[in-house]
């Protein structure tokens, strides 16, 4: 049937093809882009150079994209902690006409943002209640999170830190660790320190390297890992200096925020091969988003792109109850599927984990789907990825 009324189309010579509106392809040359035709290349190419033209305000970013009253409303909204900040590069792979684009919705406010959901809190996972010194979170007995900075290249708008990061009025130089590094010195049984932030690859080469330095001459810290999302949003970041640097404390994992396949670009995948082949072993991190990354398919493309990266996906978090998030928050159940469309149907590799961050601070919960369907005397009655049913003999 479909065949034949495609068949009939295509011999009717009085079916004209409407006119496609003429979409740029993504993403854009930057000097497609009026704002940035006159910048020399080797400026684009510069970090401080991205950090110090990022878009904040309506006026800029309405010279680039067409935006909606909702999105006009939540920029002027968004001011001083989380106010809007687009790095050049991040702006080259929005789509300039779709509200929807996902690259879009992760970075420019909304006034959905000021619409508080029933559950929503300030801070979910209870990080300040658990923190010992300045800059930490000390939650699982062998390993801690050091916040090292407030700072990020993009802010990110279902960010689960929005109370912590973002320009701050009483900002400067608050890098001062030292009561941090005191403590995990002083823990014997701390092994593990993530660094993160904010983003601590916002810290200039010398200022990282004395952070890492410290952390590194404690004996009983035996796994340094680093997470961060400049591959993503700023990979001019990822320069030779700061991989020769990091190498020296080899070594050293680094988890990467991506949470949609867009986002993998050629650009981004030459700051991850830097990464990977000076031998920093690669994990991802994904946000699960409404609207953005919660259809299987889209999920299964971000997994198998990241591979072929080299980065391995690590987590999948449920997006936490933040304030100003419920437009981003999916069911439970979504993330639950995801699983089920990945674990079987494609590579292990493949298949990070699903957690929830346990409000009130019960660190994160795997959630999945569910493949044991009795145990007793030694029975386990288990069912595979195609629902057949298995039964194991202990
Ligand atoms: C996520 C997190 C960690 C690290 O957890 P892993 O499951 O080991 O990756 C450590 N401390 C805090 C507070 C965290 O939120
Ligand atoms: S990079 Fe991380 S810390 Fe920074 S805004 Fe995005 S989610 Fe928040």
């Amino acid at each position: 049937m479909i065949e034949a009324q495609a068949q009939k189309i295509q011999n009717s010579t009085t079916v004209v093809a409407p006119a496609l509106p003429t979409r740029k392809r993504l993403p854009l040359d930057y000097q497609q882009i009026p704002l940035f035709k006159d910048i020399n290349p080797l400026d684009w190419e510069d970090w401080h150079w991205q950090v110090r033209n990022r878009i904040t305000s309506v006026e800029q970013l309405s010279q680039v994209i067409k935006l909606t009253a909702e999105e006009m409303e939540g920029i002027k909204k968004a001011r001083g902690r989380m106010g809007m900040a687009i790095t050049p590069y991040w702006l080259t792979l929005i789509d300039p006409e779709d509200a929807s684009c996902p690259i879009r919705r992760q970075s420019v406010p909304t006034v959905y943002e000021s619409q508080i959901g029933p559950h929503e809190m300030v801070d979910p996972c209870a990080e300040d209640r658990d923190s010992p010194a300045p800059h930490l979170v000390h939650r699982y007995p062998d390993r801690v999170l050091l916040l090292a900075t407030e700072q990020c290249a993009m802010y990110c708008r279902h960010c689960t830190r929005r109370r912590l990061v973002g320009e701050n009025k009483r900002t400067g130089a608050n890098n001062n660790w030292d009561a941090a590094v005191e403590y995990i010195r002083a823990n014997r049984k701390i092994r593990d320190v993530l660094i993160s932030g904010g983003d601590p690859l916002m810290l200039e080469d010398g200022i990282l390297e004395e952070l890492i330095k410290k952390i590194r001459s404690i004996s009983h810290v035996e796994f340094l890992r680093i997470g961060t999302r400049l591959p993503v949003t700023l990979p001019q970041r990822i320069t030779e200096g700061l991989v020769l640097m990091l190498k020296k404390y080899s070594p050293l994992w680094i988890s990467i925020h991506f949470n949609h396949p867009k986002e993998i670009t050629k650009r981004c995948r030459i700051a991850c091969e830097m990464l990977a082949d000076s031998g920093f072993p690669l994990g991802s991190q994904t946000v699960l988003l409404k609207g953005i990354n919660d259809r299987p398919f889209i999920m299964k493309k971000l997994m198998h792109e990241l591979l072929r990266i080299r980065v391995r996906p690590y987590y999948i978090y449920q997006c936490d109850p933040v304030k100003g998030t419920q437009h981003f928050r999916t069911p439970v159940a979504t993330g639950i599927n995801i699983i089920e469309k990945l674990r079987g149907h494609t590579s292990g590799y493949a298949v990070p984990t699903y957690v929830i961050d346990g409000p009130g601070g019960g660190g994160k919960i795997p959630v999945g789907p569910n493949y044991l369907l009795s145990q007793a005397k030694g029975k386990y009655v288990l069912r595979n990825y195609r629902g057949k049913i298995y039964t194991y003999l202990e």
